[in-house]
């Protein structure tokens, strides 16, 4: 259950089986989710002492690891609980939850299909990351259209989390390189798909625009679709191309991990004075009020040493 002389205050994990400070956890080096990236994820924002959207997160990781046909022992049910645990252990009331399966390690050393291996199950929580400075809230990023093209559909399911992010990582480098902040990837067909652990919103007039193809399905751009008819906004998902980018109004990034990241340029084309716009402003603080008055938050009971 966590023994209660470790320190979990920067974190706490669980791994196979076993509760750990989150310092302390690792898998097998010979764990395929290692070794051939053959691992799918999911990750949670507990706000203020409650998880968000949490069905909406084990219902994507299911998908995934169906899709990717891993079967932890752990039930759906379970790996609830035991992210409640590592909360709890932790006792950070705004906290990101990561989930991950792994295809784990061969069931007798050197064996090297995918079926003669023991799926794993891991869950770690991890201090709320304040991406969002103040500064970057009123001036926005910088996006770099990236020169990389986006893995294709064809090859791996963007809506299956994964972790593989090479793709990703080179355009943050290189959009680090040419001194912006943030990087959007295209398709080979020039449609846009997503940024390093982001989806991206195109605002034109009263329409909010995320691309329909090449990535995943994002649990902060459903909420940001959601929360659109209380904007007197409309949103949806489109085919989107770097002109639509470039001929934006506004633009704004999504995830998880930060919320929403107004944008202020992309590549040369500088939106609404070169400040972050007022419908991404409307969509921050929108986005951050529901979820201060308790939407579609789950609590937690922290009292709950034994769950
Ligand atoms: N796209 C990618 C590649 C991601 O890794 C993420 C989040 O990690 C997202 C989009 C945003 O998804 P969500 O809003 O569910 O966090």
């Amino acid at each position: 259950m966590g023994d209660p002389q470790q320190d979990f205050s920067q974190g706490a994990a669980y791994v196979d089986g076993r509760y750990l400070p989150l310092n302390q956890a690792g898998i097998p080096l010979s764990d395929f989710g290692f070794t051939k990236s053959d691992v799918t994820y999911d990750v949670v924002h507990v706000h203020k002492g409650g998880f968000f959207r949490l069905g909406d997160h084990m219902a994507r990781f299911a998908e995934s690891m169906r899709g990717y046909r891993m079967q932890p022992t752990e039930t759906l049910d379970q790996m609830r609980e035991i992210a409640a645990r590592c909360v709890v252990l932790s006792g950070m009331k705004d906290a990101c939850v990561s989930f991950a399966a792994t295809r784990g390690a061969p069931t007798k050393p050197g064996w090297r299909r995918p079926d003669q291996c023991r799926n794993t199950f891991m869950c770690w929580v991890w201090p709320w990351p304040e991406v969002i400075t103040p500064e970057l809230a009123d001036k926005g990023a910088s996006l770099m259209i990236s020169s990389i093209v986006r893995f294709p559909e064809a090859s791996i399911n963007p809506t299956w989390k994964n972790f593989q992010w090479r793709d990703l990582s080179n355009s943050l480098w290189e959009a680090l390189d040419n001194g912006y902040d943030q990087a959007i990837l295209l398709d080979y067909d020039g449609y846009v798909t997503e940024g390093p652990g982001y989806n991206i919103f195109v605002v034109k007039g009263d329409r909010l625009l995320t691309p329909d193809r090449g990535a995943l399905k994002g649990v902060t751009a459903r909420s940001v679709i959601d929360l659109a008819p209380e904007l007197g906004m409309t949103a949806d998902y489109a085919p989107l191309t770097k002109k639509d980018l470039l001929e934006a109004d506004e633009v704004f990034l999504s995830t998880t991990a930060f919320g929403i990241m107004p944008v202020s340029r992309v590549d040369d084309h500088v939106m609404a004075n070169g400040i972050t716009g007022p419908v991404s402003r409307k969509v921050m603080d929108t986005y951050w009020r529901k979820k201060d008055e308790g939407w579609l938050i789950t609590p937690i009971n922290y009292a709950d040493t034994e769950n």
